[in-house]
């Protein structure tokens, strides 16, 4: 795996962003941000599986002013999505928003876009520049592919933003097309010295849309490249920071919670082990600690991989034998394999 991208830290409320700090993963509510209850709910729920910035839509005067009360009920910092007007980045700012995105596909004016970055430097609030492939300002290059315009675009508003004096900013260029995304990705990585904001936009629902999104923030995080995730999903939120989690834990990037092996069964098995693993997982959902824990179907690679998780189990006809900490702690009957395995998992 490539070293990270060396980048320029900046603060949005308590969390670093680049700089070499880990990797924070943020989601964006779905509710109408006009609804400050609803919108606070989801957002204690994505505390709570560990969203570490949220981001709200603002698509009016009043979801703008709904960000004092959101912002009152709420642990994580909080990022307004700005599209259209500028006024709204104002309006926001004045709410009291930790950052602020701004999609130059929309808002490139130079007059307006200087109005928010007086406002946001006065407040010491950082802009993230924010393309997406499906909204890109007119350019005078036609020859130029959709990476190249993504880079070209956002180059443009970074040295506005620059010549304002402004260094709080955080780039991102999006694509539903993965090879689009990590050209850009890769094109802009050395141009600038700022964090990068990565994801695959639209990548549709779960099913296909996590695989999407791990294909294209892991190949970036391989890289070297990304300082925070959003997996977008047609879904709840908390799946998209499930997900972000996973890709992290995947490349040895984060720690968060539990870690699951389970063998993909086949006809060595004498046990169900997909509904034991499915059980385990359901359970694991209540642990916060980093912890592997390995459901196996038999021994051939149960014993090993059983021995390298925390704790686990390599199934054998009618019996199981419990691993913890590489050590062989119990042989257990098939009806206690749940219990037992959790027990262990519960005491570590
Ligand atoms: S551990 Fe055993 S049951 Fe599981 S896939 Fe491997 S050989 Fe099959």
């Amino acid at each position: 795996m490539n070293p990270r991208r060396s980048s320029k830290p900046i603060q949005i409320g308590n969390v670093t962003i680049g700089g070499g700090a880990p990797v924070v993963v943020q989601s964006m509510t779905k509710t109408d941000t006009r609804d400050a209850r609803a919108t606070v709910r989801q957002i204690k729920e994505l505390e709570d599986c560990g969203c570490e910035l949220v981001r709200v839509a603002v698509p009016d005067a009043e979801a703008a002013r709904a960000i004092v009360d959101i912002k009152k009920n709420i642990s994580i910092p909080l990022i307004a999505d700005i599209h259209f007007d500028y006024r709204l980045a104002l309006e926001a700012l004045v709410s009291g928003v930790d950052g602020l995105r701004l999609n130059p596909g929309n808002i490139s004016e130079p007059d307006k876009v200087k109005k928010v970055v007086l406002a946001a430097k006065e407040r010491g609030v950082p802009i993230r520049i924010g393309l997406n492939a499906g909204s890109l300002p007119k350019t005078d290059s036609p020859n130029l592919n959709v990476a190249e315009r993504m880079v070209e675009a956002a180059l443009e508003q970074v040295r506005l933003l620059e010549s304002l004096d402004f260094d709080l900013i955080k780039v991102s260029l999006k694509a539903f097309d993965v090879p689009t995304t990590i050209e850009a990705y890769r094109d802009i990585a050395g141009k600038i010295p700022y964090p990068l904001h990565i994801g695959i936009t639209e990548a549709g629902t779960p099913r296909t849309g996590v695989i999407r999104s791990t294909v294209g923030i892991g190949t970036l995080l391989w890289l070297g490249i990304g300082d925070t995730i959003r997996v977008s999903l047609t879904a709840h939120p908390r799946e998209e920071v499930v997900a972000a989690y996973e890709i992290l834990k995947s490349l040895d990037l984060r720690q968060h919670g539990p870690v699951l092996v389970s063998c993909p069964t086949c006809g060595r098995a004498e046990v169900d082990v997909v509904q034991l693993a499915k059980e385990v997982e359901r359970r694991l959902l209540k642990i916060d600690r980093p912890v592997k824990v390995a459901v196996m179907g038999c021994v051939v690679n149960g014993p090993g991989e059983a021995k390298d998780a925390d704790v686990g189990i390599a199934c054998g006809k009618g019996k199981g034998v419990i691993f913890k900490k590489g050590k062989k702690v119990a042989t257990v009957e098939e009806k206690d394999f749940l219990t037992a395995l959790m027990k262990e998992v519960e005491e570590l």
